[in-house]
Order: structure tokens, then C-alpha cells, then sequence
């Protein structure tokens, strides 16, 4: 009999990444493409890297995550704070789900350390052939297999033969492209700068996470391990402002040193200008063919949704992909992937998104107050905020997507 044809999975981010390995070690062969070279893959810069207590289950499940414990910081707590008053709103424990979950926290790990060890173990899987230097371009589909055009490490162009195609190539998806399929949303009329920097905020009373409202110029603040052990903070700034003016090192100081209140000479270890898209493909498969991820849905990082919801996405396609090519369920698991994850992208990660977002640069004084007291309430009712965890750390959405038939 001859080999089956491989899965063919296109990006080796955290999505693709997952993917694999799911796959793989439900015994299904995965040819991973990825367009960066082994000399470069690492030169990115760090991203996403809150990584909530469900996403840590996943990673578990597939022995990645005691590699990531050790690269990232385990954050039991976080913050809401009004930069106005300079003052604490409300603090939540996700010691609180200590009887729902192994890993009562967030663990603090950036994209970049998750693509690494995993990038590792694809490629020690005997059922994994990795592929860099690889550009996916284009596909063909037939009755019995996908046919996916790629431009090899030696520049040729070659065609793999796979059972299904899986697009984790990220927002500009090729396949998601070809497919013709709307990515509906919105982008905001705003630029987002991340600035990181060696410096302990924690002195200040900030936690590993936080969420600052300010009507005038709301942020993020979150903790990273290191060398050097880095904070990364994130501003809104105007569409038009000029990005080369925006990262003179001495804007980035004075941003700081406002930021702070502090007359203090910071060391600066990078930074980044961004767009924030909210979008959400009209359809997550075709035929053979099927997206996952950012590839799927983007939407703002406040919250920490993309990459958690990504990799959540990355589970249910692998264990449903490996029923249908074990032969135990039919190749309509793939219609009830799309149902349950494009329902978790728009009705919660799209909805939370947008609301985190409100919530942290509303300016009407009163409303301001409204959303902090109600903030406070949940924070100080164990019961109410135990609610509010298992809804920001995406037990809610995983539980309401397994109910969709
Ligand atoms: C600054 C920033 C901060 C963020 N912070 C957070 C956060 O705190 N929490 C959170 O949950 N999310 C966050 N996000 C979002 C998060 O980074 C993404 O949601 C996540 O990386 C998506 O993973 P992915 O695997 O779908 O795609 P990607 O991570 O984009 O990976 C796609 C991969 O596909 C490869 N590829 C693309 N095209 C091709 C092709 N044609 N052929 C072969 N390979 C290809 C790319 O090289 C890449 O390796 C942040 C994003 C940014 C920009």
C-alpha cells in the first residue's frame, strides 16, 4: 500500500507550529513549509507573549510547555489602572481557578522563545518533515488531495501532494487570498508603538500585566523575561505621525519619563510601530483547504487574544483532521471546525477586543467612572471575579465552541 499523503501545514508560527505537533503525534505525517531560513527565523521580533491558562493546557499536552516554563515568567496577577489618578482600579488572581485549571496564571512568553523550542521538537518528530527557506504560492485542489505550488531552499519550484492544505501563514495568507474569501472588519485609524525596555516597573506597583486607561493616551504594560529582563509597553499614536520621529530615542525616553513622572535616563532595548487590524474570514475552509489563525482572524492585542485563540484554533483543527484521516469521522468535522471557531472569533475574541480597547480610552468622565467601579466590583467578589477569569482566559469560548454541532 502506498504512503498517505502528508498534511500539508504552510508557517511555522505558533499556529503552524501547534498544528504539527498535534498532528504528528496522533500519528499523522505533516510536511511543515515555512518562508523563513534556519539563519533568520530568529531575527523577529518577539510579539505575542501572554499566554493564558487554556493555551498553557494545550501546550502541555503536547510537552511544550515545561520547555516554555523556564523562558517566561509565571504571572498569577493582573492589573487595571487609571493613568489620570495614577492610582490602582482593580487587581485579579487567577489563583481563583485553582480548582479549574493545572496552571492557575498567565505565563509571560513571547511569541519568538514559543516558535523556537517548538520549531525543535518538529523537527526531532520522525512524522514531521520541516521545510524552511520554503515560500507556499499558490495550490491546486482535486478530488483526492491538494496540490500546493511552493518555490524551494534551492530557489526551484516544486509541487507537494497533500491530503488537506493548512493556511498559518498569518494575516496576509496566500490561501486565504486565493480562496477570494472577505476578510470583514475594520482597521483602526491609529498606530500602536511598542517600546521595551530594561527597567523594573514593578517599583512603581505595577504587576507582570497591565491594562492603563487614560483619555488621553491609554497603554499596556507587561513584564518579560530576559537577558535583559524587559518591560514592554504599548502607546496609540496618530496614523500620520512620522514613525522615523516617533522612535528618536529621545521621544522614547520623554514618552517614558511622562509615562513615569520621572526624570530618569531609561535603556531602551527596542521598539516597534504597528497597525490593528479586527478582521474575520468569511469562511475558515474550502474543500481540502483550511485556515487557522491569524491566517483566519486578527484582532488588537489587548487582552492577548490573538495567539491564544490561534493556538486554540490549531487543536480543534488537529484533533478533528485526525479523526477524519483515521477514518472515524467525515469531512464535514471540517464545517463544525469553521462553526466553532469563526463563533469564538467574532463572538469573543472580535467582541472582547473591541471592548478592552473602549474600556481603556474612554473619555467621557462619567462613563470612565462607571467602567471602573464595575471593574472594582467584579475584582473585590471572589465569585464575580472568578467569572471574569474564565471569561479573559478563554474557558468560556472554548466551552461555548464545543457545544456547536
Ligand atoms: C506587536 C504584537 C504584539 C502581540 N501581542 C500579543 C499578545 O500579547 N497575545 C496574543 O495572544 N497575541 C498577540 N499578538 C498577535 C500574535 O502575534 C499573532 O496572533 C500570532 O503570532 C499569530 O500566529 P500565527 O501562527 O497564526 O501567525 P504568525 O505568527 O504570523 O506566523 C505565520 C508564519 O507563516 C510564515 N509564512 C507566511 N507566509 C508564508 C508563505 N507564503 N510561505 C511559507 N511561510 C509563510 C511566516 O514567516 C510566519 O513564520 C501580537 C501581535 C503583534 C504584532
Amino acid at each position: 500500500m502506498s504512503k498517505p499523503d502528508p498534511v500539508v501545514v504552510v508557517g511555522a508560527g505558533p499556529v503552524g507550529l501547534c498544528l504539527t505537533l498535534a498532528l504528528a503525534q496522533q500519528n499523522i505525517a505533516v510536511t511543515l513549509i515555512e518562508s523563513m531560513a534556519d539563519d533568520n527565523f530568529l531575527d523577529q521580533v518577539p510579539r505575542a507573549g501572554s499566554n493564558h491558562p487554556t493555551t498553557l493546557e494545550f501546550f502541555d499536552r503536547i510537552g511544550l510547555y515545561e520547555k516554555l516554563e523556564p523562558r517566561g515568567i509565571i504571572a498569577p496577577r493582573f492589573h487595571y489602572w487609571d493613568r489620570q489618578d495614577n492610582a490602582l482600579i482593580a487587581e485579579f488572581d487567577h489563583a481563583l481557578l485553582k480548582d479549574d485549571t493545572r496552571f492557575p496564571f498567565v505565563l509571560q512568553c513571547e511569541r519568538i522563545k514559543i516558535i523556537e523550542e517548538a520549531l525543535k521538537m518538529a523537527k526531532a518528530h520522525p512524522l514531521v518533515e520541516v521545510r524552511m527557506a520554503t515560500e507556499f504560492i499558490s495550490f491546486e485542489q482535486r478530488a483526492d488531495a491538494v496540490l500546493a505550488q511552493v518555490r524551494n531552499a534551492a530557489g526551484e519550484n516544486e509541487t507537494l501532494r497533500a491530503s488537506h492544505l493548512v493556511s498559518a501563514e498569518g494575516a496576509r495568507s496566500i490561501a486565504r487570498k486565493s480562496l477570494n474569501l472577505e476578510f470583514e472588519g475594520f482597521t483602526y485609524p491609529e498606530r500602536t508603538i511598542n517600546i521595551e525596555v530594561a527597567y523594573d516597573f514593578k517599583q512603581h506597583g505595577y504587576a507582570e500585566r497591565n491594562y492603563i486607561s487614560d483619555p488621553v493616551e491609554y497603554s499596556n504594560l507587561f513584564h518579560w523575561k530576559g537577558p535583559p529582563d524587559r518591560w514592554r509597553i504599548h502607546f496609540p499614536t496618530a496614523i500620520d505621525d512620522d514613525e522615523n520621529e516617533l522612535k528618536r530615542p529621545e521621544a522614547l525616553q520623554k514618552r517614558l519619563q511622562q509615562f513615569l513622572g520621572i526624570d530618569h535616563e531609561f535603556e531602551i532595548c527596542g521598539c516597534n510601530l504597528y497597525t490593528v487590524h479586527q478582521r474575520v474570514a468569511e469562511r475558515f475552509r474550502s474543500g481540502r483547504v483550511v485556515l487557522a489563525g491569524d491566517a483566519a482572524h486578527v484582532n488588537s492585542p489587548i487582552g492577548g487574544m490573538g495567539l491564544n485563540s490561534g493556538v486554540h484554533d490549531a487543536f480543534n483543527l488537529a484533533d478533528k483532521l485526525a479523526r477524519i484521516l483515521h477514518g472515524e469521522a467525515e469531512d464535514t468535522e471540517l464545517d463544525r471546525y469553521e462553526r466553532q471557531r469563526r463563533h469564538v472569533a467574532v463572538k469573543h475574541t472580535q467582541a472582547q477586543t473591541i471592548r478592552n480597547k473602549r474600556l481603556l480610552e474612554e473619555r467621557d468622565p462619567a462613563v470612565r467612572r462607571r467602567n471602573h467601579d464595575e471593574l472594582r466590583r467584579q475584582a473585590e467578589d471572589p465569585a464575580l471575579a472568578r467569572k471574569f477569569l474564565l471569561r479573559t482566559a478563554l474557558f468560556e469560548s472554548l466551552k461555548e465552541a464545543e457545544q456547536i454541532e
